[in-house]
């Protein structure tokens, strides 16, 4: 078990075009030690997803997993672990919805991002094998803002509305909704 460092924005990692992987390397042993120590690192610092360059690795993998018991996020629905190599993302429904954004390299701060509704995804997964999903609602924010990683992007870069970008105290004292709960860190 290793819990790596995660990178805070201003690294220079987290802004490059991460690499794509071949077949051989996504099976090699190599990256089996480094999917064990993003699922070490995202649990310990309780995100929903965390993708390879946030823990300095430049190479296109990220993971998802959703407790919904965990993040009480009354949009999130439990998902399995998907892990994702290789991604090729494309729009199907493009009209844009909202969810409060947070991430591990942005600690603090809770950002209004809005997205499109539904996306398609191609990708490989832990046995490179083809794979494809259509995540919608909340999911399909998550896939995004993780994916965006992958391509050197931020949520922050995406914020229509910079005025509400709020550290998490001011987030819950002005912004939570009354039934809602702190949403997930990604
Ligand atoms: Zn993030």
């Amino acid at each position: 078990m290793t819990i790596k460092k995660v990178l805070r924005m201003g690294h220079p990692t987290l802004r490059e075009l991460a690499k794509p992987m071949s077949k051989e390397e996504i099976l090699s042993d190599e990256t089996k030690e480094l999917l064990q120590d993003m699922i070490d690192t995202m649990e310990a610092e309780g995100g929903i997803g965390i993708a390879a360059p946030q823990i300095g690795i430049s190479k296109q993998v990220t993971l998802i997993a959703i407790d919904s018991e965990q993040t009480r996020y009354e949009e999130a629905e439990s998902t399995p672990l998907l892990v994702i190599f290789n991604p090729v993302i494309t729009t199907i429904n493009e009209e844009l919805q909202g969810f409060w954004e947070g991430c591990l390299s942005v600690p603090g701060l809770r950002g209004y991002v809005q997205r499109p509704k539904q996306v398609r995804i191609e990708y490989l997964d832990q046995h490179a094998k083809p794979q494809v999903i259509e995540p919608e609602g909340f999911l399909a924010t998550v896939f995004q803002h993780e994916l965006d990683h992958l391509f050197g992007a931020l949520y922050i870069d995406k914020i229509s509305d910079i005025s509400k970008l709020s550290y998490i105290e001011e987030f819950e004292q002005f912004w939570l909704e009354p039934q809602e709960e702190t949403p997930p860190r990604e």
